[in-house]
């Protein structure tokens, strides 16, 4: 009820959007394939996204209420009362409403964090899917089964698509096109064009290169290159764009792409960033260049210094940035960039370098200057804890695995357990003591800054128990023990069950008998133990399949034990004995009669077996075809099976 005053009053200062109707319902429904629908008046939700407590809901969980209860309130005129045309256009709708759900989180909470959590999930969903065989424009071309549409590309590209708009405008100009669409379209059945069409009307501008983001699919890729010369004191720019082919679409025209850009001086802070032929100076701090080339130069003046520019400011389009910066300039932007969101990335860069590099190499060394800066960033009390247990948050394994050419299993988990330990015994003092203060002393609170406490005091717990310590364990189960949260209770759980032994044995049957009639937190249960990275997990999977409280007619449930192991889960879903393949395609052949949409979403676990080397591919590919060559198969299991395994 709170989220949904907040969303009420929010539509109604931010976009002048009223509710209609007097009444306002939403139901739960504890058996629901999808997050919630937004029917008029009646919204119906998946019992996740509605009903927690304190004791029973983590920080996670009360920011996805928050989220989803405001998404499919805004659907009210974003969906509603102006509807799609048809099925190609579900991005006018959804993209549309997932950014003005990303914005109203923002407002709520720290915006820094919002945009990074929001950036992270695009990298880890959307970017494979634009890479991979479904890939497919927000505008999809084509579809055998819509269901099989609801993506990351029509949600979350979608909304990125709409906020470079918004950003393009500037905040009055789209506000005025978004009062323009709400007024013209009132009552219609419209498409993603005349949407854009009202952006152009309210602002003059025109965006007919910009409308390529609806038609093509694939993540387009920036090259820059940087040059300073002392002598004019000039630093030139040279981005480059560059958009791999996708199936059905093999060659690209460049996109309209803005840029935001800042350059830091010696001294960490921004300067002026004045373009040659500009006639005067500009204040320091970020500007958006716009390229619509293939490339294009942008060279900046008056500088006195070697700058080293931080590029792609908030993340202000979906494209992958290559720039040749130094572990010095990263530890540099990491320490000063203004933009917060920027100082995360270059941490996440240098991160991902230094687990690359020990992919490659197990007895390459950590360089010094990490462990400093690491300290640094640990330490320093004028930072937002949130964020900087963003910072400090190595990136996941399948985010490794989509940076190499050839996914490796298990050097990168190797790679990560290795790091995180190292962390831990080369920091235990520091960590300790950052898990010491941030220990919580009141009842649980749903607020931006006692969640950052439980963040980063979680963050701390996790490199000490990686180290293995006795201290370190007796502080978890202490933090299991005293239950305050359910934030706090599932960081010790996860740790504890990683942990393995009697240790773990003991902590999950606690578990079960104080949860066992609570459906969402017997979730949690399954769960945890399928994204254990101990290698007893497939059997331990196996077995839970066959529990009194496990159904494959309960979505929640499906997605808990067999959804969380094979997305969730690439050390052991990736085994290379098959085992984790052979499990999935028997569980889509047993749910496809059931619940395709499940099932084919399930199967998408599989769909990009070519980034694997050859022995994991033939493992499976072979399943792909068994369920290809099963009789009944659904539309939604034969779309995404035969997509597999087109050449492309
Ligand atoms: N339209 C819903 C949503 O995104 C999903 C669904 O169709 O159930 O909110
Ligand atoms: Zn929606």
């Amino acid at each position: 009820m709170r989220s949904l005053k907040k969303a009420l009053r929010w539509d109604e200062e931010r976009f002048g959007r009223e509710y209609d109707l007097d009444v306002f319902m939403i139901v739960a429904v504890s058996h629901f394939n999808m997050g919630a629908m937004e029917n008029k008046g009646l919204n119906v939700f998946n019992d996740k996204y509605v009903l927690a407590r304190p004791d029973t809901a983590t920080d996670a969980d009360f920011e996805g209420i928050e989220g989803v209860i405001a998404h499919e309130y805004f659907h009210n005129w974003t969906g509603n009362r102006i509807t799609c045309r048809d099925w190609f256009q579900l991005s006018l709708k959804e993209g549309f409403t997932v950014y003005r759900d990303q914005e109203f989180s923002a407002d709520m909470g720290s915006r820094g964090v919002k945009r990074i959590n929001d950036v992270r999930l695009l990298r880890a969903h959307q970017f494979p899917e634009d890479g991979g065989p479904m890939a497919h424009p927000v505008r999809p071309e084509s579809y055998i089964e819509i269901n099989n549409f609801y993506t990351a590309t029509v949600y979350q590209k979608g909304a990125e698509v709409v906020r470079m708009q918004a950003n393009l405008l500037g905040p009055e100009r789209f506000r005025q096109a978004t009062d323009l669409y709400f007024e013209r379209h009132d009552g219609q059945a419209v498409t993603t064009d005349d949407f854009v069409r009202c952006m152009e009307n309210a602002s003059g501008r025109d965006l007919g290169q910009f409308r390529r983001w609806y038609d093509q699919a694939g993540t387009p890729e920036l090259t820059v290159a940087g040059d300073y010369d002392a002598t004019s004191g000039a630093y030139t720019l040279t981005i480059r764009q560059h958009t791999p082919p996708t199936p059905g679409q093999t060659v690209k025209a460049p996109f309209h792409i803005p840029l935001a850009i800042g350059l830091l001086g010696p001294d960490g802070r921004d300067l002026p960033l004045r373009l040659a032929g500009e006639p005067s100076a500009t204040a320091p701090g970020t500007r958006v260049l716009e390229l619509c080339e293939v490339e294009e130069r942008f060279c900046c003046i008056d500088l006195t210094a070697r700058p080293v520019p931080s590029l792609l400011r908030g993340f202000p389009a979906p494209v992958k940035l290559r720039f040749a910066y130094s572990d010095d300039d990263l530890l540099f932007l990491m320490a000063h960039d203004s933009d917060g969101f920027n100082r995360w990335d270059a941490a996440q860069t240098l991160l991902q370098r230094l687990l690359l590099a020990l992919v490659a190499d197990p007895e390459a060394g950590i360089p010094e200057h990490f462990f400093e800066a690491f300290r640094r960033a640990l330490l320093n009390p004028s930072s937002d804890r949130a964020l900087l247990a963003e910072v400090l948050t190595l990136p996941s394994e399948s985010y490794l695995g989509d940076q190499m050419e050839v996914v490796d299993v298990d050097g990168i988990h190797r790679a990560r357990m290795a790091l995180g330990r190292l962390v831990g015994e080369r920091l235990r003092e520091d960590l300790l003591g950052v898990y010491r203060d941030n220990r919580e002393m009141g009842p649980y609170a749903f607020t931006p800054a006692a969640s950052g406490h439980r963040a980063l005091k979680n963050l701390a717990l996790g490199y000490l128990m990686r180290v293995g310590d006795a201290q370190a364990l007796q502080d978890c189960q202490s933090q299991f023990a005293a239950a305050h949260s359910m934030t706090d209770v599932m960081a010790a759980l996860r740790l504890l069950v990683d942990h393995g032994g009697a240790e773990g044995a003991q902590a999950l049957d606690e578990f079960y008998r104080r949860w066992f009639r609570e459906p969402l937190v017997l979730d949690k249960w399954f769960s945890v133990q399928a994204t254990s990275s101990r290698p007893e997990t497939l059997e331990r999977v196996r077995h839970l399949m066959g529990h009194t409280d496990f159904s494959l007619r309960n979505p929640n449930r499906v997605r808990s034990l067999v959804g969380a192991f094979c997305t969730a889960n690439q050390v052991r879903f990736h085994a290379l004995d098959g085992g984790g393949y052979r499990f999935l395609a028997d569980r889509v052949l047993e749910l496809d009669p059931l619940n395709p949409q499940i099932a084919s979403r399930l199967l998408k676990a599989m769909i990009r077996w070519r980034r694997f080397d050859p022995g994991r591919q033939a493992l499976m590919r072979a399943e792909i075809e068994r369920i290809l060559g099963s009789e009944e198969l659904s539309k939604d299991a034969f779309e995404v099976a035969s997509k597999a395994l087109e050449s492309n």
